[in-house]
């Protein structure tokens, strides 16, 4: 049993962090971390562990997806959620969804409950009313730090990271159950002063998320542009299975030097079939935490 989450990479520096908001952080982690592996530990499945490690994630305000997800340029939360399952390439995932409390759910219900894999919009919404999937008023997402960031990229007309300072806010969860399935599952607010619809890599399988229990489980953060045009997730997946590659080794190649050549910053967390953990990114620092098979906790923000 093995269980990674991240908050997001970016340029999170010590210097502009004080202990108090590090504590706030590090208990947003850590609440995540034990959701998913209380499940692992209760013989639940990898699915289950990332499905509700994310909406924990989700619901804590400091990152960006769920309830804090950044505005766009219409004022509005245009969320991201993507979900898979390794053990048979089952996936779900939603795009450009607004006033769902839990996106990751949504993402779950399509997988589960439709013939499709990805819905967006205004159809994913009615699709949630139909499953029943709780919905959150304006005010439910209203933040008065993120609006203030909406509001100065606007002044500018810029499309912004989550944070000024390049922080990608996107959470997610890759897990390991005691079975030995892979599972892993990615959600987002995605740019703040995003417009057109914009879609990043969170919500694309291959890109953003992967899970397949011959290779790896794969949830990324970072320029999602520079992410799906990489196909981070799933180039990690085939690194392994084409080339015989390790997960650490595969993960050093894709974020280190292939994300780095394009531009792309931001890191990711994995798992392998045999229950490794990596935790790269190529940004100042990434929100993460894990539990190993030895049932040993990390949470970390900065490099070492
Ligand atoms: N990857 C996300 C996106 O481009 C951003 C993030 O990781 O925070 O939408």
């Amino acid at each position: 049993m093995v269980i990674a989450i991240h908050g997001g990479a970016g340029t999170i520096l010590r210097s502009s962090m004080t202990d108090e908001l590090q504590a706030q952080y590090e208990q947003g982690l850590n609440d995540a971390l034990e959701a998913g592996y209380t499940i692992l530990k209760s013989g639940g499945s990898s699915l289950d562990a990332v499905e509700q490690a994310v909406a924990r994630l989700e619901d804590f305000p400091l990152f960006n997806a769920g309830k804090g997800s950044v505005f766009n340029n219409a004022g509005k939360h245009e969320m991201d959620a993507s979900i898979m399952n390794g053990k048979d390439l089952s996936a779900g995932a939603v795009s450009g969804v607004n006033g769902i409390r839990n996106p990751i759910f949504l993402a779950r219900a399509v997988m589960d409950h439709s013939e499709h894999v990805l819905l967006s919009g205004k159809g994913a919404e009615a699709f949630a009313a139909q499953q029943n999937i709780a919905t959150a008023s304006e005010d439910y997402f209203y933040n008065e730090f993120r609006y203030q960031q909406w509001q100065e990229a606007l002044k500018e007309d810029r499309v912004q990271m989550d944070h000024s300072d390049k922080k990608f806010g996107t959470v997610g969860a890759v897990a390991m159950d005691k079975t030995g399935n892979l599972a892993a599952a990615t959600s987002t607010g995605g740019m703040t002063n995003k417009k057109f619809g914009r879609v990043g890599d969170s919500p694309l399988i291959g890109a953003g998320t992967y899970a397949n229990n011959h290779t790896c489980a794969v949830s990324c953060t970072g320029h999602g542009e520079l992410f799906i045009r990489a196909v981070v997730a799933y180039d990690i997946s085939c690194l392994m299975e084409y080339k015989g590659l390790s997960l650490s080794e595969a993960c050093a190649i894709v974020v280190h030097d292939k994300l780095k050549k394009i531009g792309g910053e931001g890191g990711l967390v994995a798992v392998d079939s045999k229950g490794h953990i990596e935790m790269p990114f190529n940004s100042e620092g990434m929100y993460r935490a894990s539990i190993d098979a030895d049932g040993k906790k990390t949470i970390k923000i900065y490099k070492d």
